[in-house]
C-alpha cells in the first residue's frame, strides 16, 4: 500500500510523468502539427488514467484511515461522543457506553443534556454554547447522573467545521475529585480545627503546625518548623513518663494522655495529647502526628467542682463526704499496716447559745476562727474535718504511741481556751472531745462513729471542756495520767523529787570515780514513780526544764561534796533530754555562774544526751553543746546502739564518754556476735579519743568480758543500783 506521499500533489507533476512514460513506450514526436495533437491527446489520456489510479489508490488508503481511525475512535481509552448543537448524542465508544453504562443504540439520539445532574446542567448549558461560539476547544468537570450512579467527568469539546456537531472526549475523574475533596476536607480541619496539629518527622523535627497549634504555644510556624519537638517540653514530668510513652509509641504505633507543656511564654499548661504514627509502603514510621488541645481551665473547672463537693466552704476543711471517705482509707490502711488509727468527735459546747444571742455572724466567724485553731495542733497527716454545724472530727493515723492521742486532745482543749474576740463581742467557748480507736473500739467505720459520738457525749455528761476515750481503760489510764501532769507540777515545790546515784566503776580498778544521777519520785498517794513514766510527761509540759535544773543544783552540791571528802576528780553525770536543749528558757549561763559560786570547775559534770538529738542537725543543739565544751564540762552518748549507732558524726561533736546500752551488754557472752559488736565498738570509740562506759553491767561475767574487750568503765546491778548519796558514800 503506498502512502499519501506517495501520490503526485499536483496537475503539473501528473503531466510530467505521462510525458515520460509516453517517450518511453510511444513514437518520436515531431514538429508536425498532427503529430502534435495526437500526442497531447495521448499525454491527456495517460494523465487521467494515472489520475483515475491515483483517486482509486487515494480512495482506498482514505477508507483503510477511515477504518482504521473508527477502530481507534471505538477503542480509545477515552470516552467520545459526538453530540449536535442541541447536545443530542450522534455517536459514541465504547468508552462512551461503559462511562454512562447504556449500550450506543441506547445512547444515539438522547440529549446529553439529561445525563448531566440537575445542579450540574447550568454548567454544561453554558460550556455548549461556548462550544459552539469559541473557535478553539472548552473544558468542563460536572458529575453525570446515568444508570443508577453518578460519577465526575472532565469534558473537552470541539466544535466540527460546519458548527453543527462537535467532538467531546470525556474521562471520569471520580477518584481524584474524590481525592481532591479528601484533602480539601483535611486541610480545612487541618486548618480549622481547634486542636493544635503537630507533624514530625522520624528524627522528632517538626515539619508542619496548624494555626491552632500556633494559638496554643505561642511559636508561629517559622519558629516551631524544624525544632526538636521537645520544643515544649515543661521539665514536670520524669524520664519514666517518656519512657512509657515511647514504648507505647513503638509499640502500637498511639499514644494518649495528659502532660504538662510549657508555652513560648513560659507559662506552663495541662494538654491533653495523642500521638498517632504514620507509616511508609515499607511499613517503618514516618511521620508521628501529635493533637493536644489545652484542658488546664478544664481541670482546674474539674478541680474546684470537686472541691465544692467536698470542702466545707466556711472553713475549707473537708466536708461529711470527703471525711468519711479519708476516715474508709484510714480505716483500710490501719487494717493493711496493723497500726492503730484514732478518731475524734469535737463539740463546740453551747454554740447553739452564742449563735442565738451573738448572731450567725459571729457563729460563722467562732467556726473558722475554731478551724484554724484546732489546726494548728495536729500533724500534716491527720485529717481535721467539718462534717457539719458545730461538730469537728479528726482522724489520726498511723499511731506508733497512742499517748499521741491525749497529747493532742490536750492541744485541742488548750487551743480554745483563749477567749474568741470579734470586734466588741468576746467570748469563751470549750470543746468536748469523743475518741475512738480502731481496731480496739470499732470493727467497721459506722461501729467507730458511732463510738466516738457516744464518747463525745461521755465528755459533754463529765462536765464539757474534757475529753472522753470510748475504752474504759483508755479512759482510766488518760485520766492517770491527766492527775499525774497535774501532780507532777506540785512534786518540786513540795519536796517530792530526790536525786539517785548510780556509782561508775573504773573497770581496771574497781574504783568509783563517776556516778550518774537519777531523778526519782516520791508520789505521796502513789508511792515511787519511775522516770520512764514521768519524765516524758515532763518533757510535754515543759516542766522538765524546771526538773533539770532542780537536778543540775543537786548534783552540783552533791560533786563538791564528794570532790571534798572522797576524790577530787569526781565527776557525776546528768541526763538532759532533747526536750530541754530546743528550750530558750534553759540558761546554761546560770548552771556555768552555779559552778563557779561553789568554785567548782566545769569537768566535775558530764552531760548524757542522745543520738537523736545530734542526728536532728539544729544550730540550737551545736550552740549548746558547744557551750558545754567551753565550760569544761564533758559530754556522754547515752544508750549507744539502740538508735542509728552512727560513730561517723561523734567525732564533730567532741563526745567524750560512748555508754553502750544495756540492752546490749545483758546479751554479752564470750564469742557472741553482741560481743564481737561490743569489742569494734569500743576499738572505734577509742581511736576518735572517747572513753566507754557499759550500762547495766548485772554479771561478774559481763565484767570480765568487758575489762577483756578493753571497755574504760561499767556501770549496773552488778555493782550498785542507783541509791541515796548517803548509801552511795558507803560504798566508796
Ligand atoms: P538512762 O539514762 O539510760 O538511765 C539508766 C537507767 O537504767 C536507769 O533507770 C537505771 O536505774 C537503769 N539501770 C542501771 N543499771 C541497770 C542494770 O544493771 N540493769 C537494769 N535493768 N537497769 C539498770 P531509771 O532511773 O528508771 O531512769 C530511766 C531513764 O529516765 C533514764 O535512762 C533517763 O533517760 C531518764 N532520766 C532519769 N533521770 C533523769 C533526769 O534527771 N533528767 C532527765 N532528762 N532524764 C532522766
Ligand atoms: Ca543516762
Ligand atoms: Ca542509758
Amino acid at each position: 500500500m503506498k502512502n499519501w506521499k506517495d501520490l503526485p500533489d499536483s496537475n503539473q507533476e501528473f503531466r510530467q510523468s505521462a510525458e515520460r512514460r509516453l517517450a518511453d513506450t510511444g513514437p518520436d514526436v515531431t514538429g508536425e502539427p498532427q503529430h502534435r495533437l495526437l500526442h497531447e491527446l495521448q499525454v491527456h489520456q495517460i494523465e487521467l488514467e494515472m489520475q483515475n489510479e491515483a483517486l482509486r489508490e487515494a480512495r482506498a488508503i482514505a477508507e483503510h484511515a477511515l477504518e482504521r481511525y473508527a477502530e481507534l475512535f471505538d477503542f480509545a481509552p477515552i470516552a467520545y461522543f459526538t453530540l449536535g448543537s442541541d447536545s443530542r448524542i450522534q455517536q459514541t465508544n465504547f468508552n462512551g457506553e461503559r462511562l454512562l453504562g447504556a449500550a450506543r443504540s441506547n445512547l444515539v439520539g438522547r440529549r446529553f443534556a439529561n445525563i448531566v445532574a440537575g445542579e450540574h446542567r447550568p454548567v454544561f448549558n453554558r460550556f455548549m454554547e461556548n462550544v459552539f461560539c469559541n473557535p478553539g476547544a472548552e473544558r468542563c468537570e460536572i458529575v453525570l447522573d446515568s444508570g443508577g450512579k453518578s460519577s465526575w467527568v472532565s469534558i473537552e469539546a470541539i466544535a466540527d467545521a460546519d458548527r453543527k456537531s462537535c467532538l467531546a472526549a470525556m474521562v471520569d475523574i471520580s477518584e481524584r475529585k474524590q481525592a481532591e475533596q479528601e484533602l480539601q476536607l483535611a486541610a480545612t480541619v487541618y486548618l480549622a480545627i481547634e486542636e493544635a496539629i503537630m507533624v514530625a518527622d522520624t528524627d522528632n523535627r517538626i515539619v508542619a503546625i496548624n494555626p491552632a497549634f500556633t494559638k496554643l504555644t505561642g511559636y508561629s510556624a517559622e519558629e516551631a518548623i524544624g525544632q526538636s519537638t521537645s520544643l515544649l517540653k515543661s521539665g514536670r514530668h520524669e524520664s519514666a513518663f517518656f519512657q512509657a510513652m515511647w514504648h507505647s509509641l513503638n509499640t502500637t504505633g498511639q499514644w494518649q494522655g495528659e502532660i504538662w507543656n510549657r508555652r513560648k511564654n513560659g507559662e506552663e499548661f495541662l494538654a491533653r495529647l495523642s500521638i498517632s504514627t504514620v507509616y511508609g509502603e515499607n511499613g517503618l514510621p514516618v511521620r508521628r502526628v501529635a493533637m493536644s488541645s489545652d484542658i488546664t481551665e478544664q481541670r482546674r473547672a474539674e478541680e474546684i467542682i470537686s472541691k465544692q463537693a467536698n470542702i466545707d466552704p466556711l472553713t475549707g476543711l473537708p466536708n461529711r463526704r470527703l471525711f468519711l471517705d479519708r476516715l474508709q482509707r484510714a480505716i483500710n490502711k490501719s487494717h493493711r499496716t496493723r497500726q492503730k488509727m484514732a478518731l475524734m468527735f469535737l463539740d463546740l459546747d453551747h454554740f447553739k447559745d452564742i449563735n442565738d444571742t451573738l448572731g450567725h455572724d459571729f457563729g460563722d466567724r467562732l467556726l473558722e476562727e475554731t478551724s484554724l485553731r484546732l489546726k494548728s495542733c495536729i500533724r500534716e497527716t491527720d485529717t481535721l474535718a467539718r462534717p457539719g454545724g458545730d461538730e469537728f472530727t479528726l482522724i489520726m493515723g498511723e499511731l506508733k504511741d497512742l499517748n499521741s492521742i491525749e497529747r493532742v486532745a490536750q492541744a485541742l482543749l488548750q487551743t480554745m481556751m483563749a477567749p474568741f474576740q470579734l470586734k466588741d463581742e468576746r467570748c469563751y467557748v470549750s470543746v468536748s472531745i469523743g475518741i475512738a480507736l480502731y481496731p480496739d473500739d470499732a470493727e467497721t467505720l459506722d461501729e467507730l462513729l458511732r463510738k466516738a459520738d457516744q464518747a463525745m457525749y461521755a465528755a459533754k455528761k463529765l462536765g464539757r471542756g474534757r475529753f472522753c476515750f470510748f475504752t474504759p481503760a483508755m479512759q482510766a489510764s488518760a485520766e492517770s495520767r491527766l492527775r499525774l501532769t497535774n501532780d507532777l507540777r506540785h512534786a518540786l515545790a513540795d519536796k517530792q523529787l530526790w536525786v539517785a546515784y548510780q556509782p561508775i566503776v573504773e573497770l581496771a580498778t574497781g574504783k568509783i570515780l563517776k556516778a550518774e544521777a537519777l531523778v526519782r519520785w516520791q508520789h505521796p498517794r502513789r508511792g515511787p514513780i519511775e522516770p520512764t513514766e514521768f519524765i516524758p510527761i515532763a518533757e510535754e509540759t515543759g516542766l522538765i526544764n524546771e526538773i533539770g535544773t532542780w537536778v543540775f543544783h543537786q548534783v552540783a552540791e552533791q560533786v563538791w561534796n564528794w570532790r571534798m571528802n572522797y576524790y577530787d576528780q569526781f565527776q557525776i553525770s546528768i541526763n538532759k533530754s532533747p526536750a530541754q536543749f530546743h528550750s530558750n528558757s534553759d540558761k546554761l549561763s546560770d548552771w556555768f555562774e552555779h559552778l563557779q559560786r561553789l568554785g567548782l570547775p566545769g569537768s566535775c559534770i558530764a552531760v548524757e544526751i542522745t543520738e537523736g538529738l545530734l542526728l536532728d542537725g539544729s544550730t540550737i543543739v551545736a550552740e549548746k553543746l558547744a557551750a558545754f565544751k567551753n565550760a569544761g564540762m564533758q559530754t556522754s552518748l547515752d544508750d549507744f546502739g539502740t538508735g542509728y549507732s552512727s560513730l561517723s558524726y561523734l567525732k564533730k561533736y567532741h563526745i567524750d564518754f560512748l555508754k553502750i546500752d544495756r540492752a546490749f551488754v545483758s546479751n554479752l557472752t564470750a564469742g557472741s556476735t553482741d560481743m564481737a559488736l561490743c569489742e569494734a565498738i569500743i576499738m572505734m570509740a577509742h581511736i576518735l579519743g572517747m572513753k566507754v562506759i557499759a550500762e547495766g553491767v548485772e554479771t561478774e561475767e559481763q565484767r570480765c568480758l568487758l575489762l577483756k574487750a578493753g571497755c574504760d568503765y561499767g556501770q549496773g546491778f552488778f555493782f550498785s543500783k542507783a541509791v541515796t548519796a548517803e548509801a552511795l558514800e558507803k560504798l566508796f
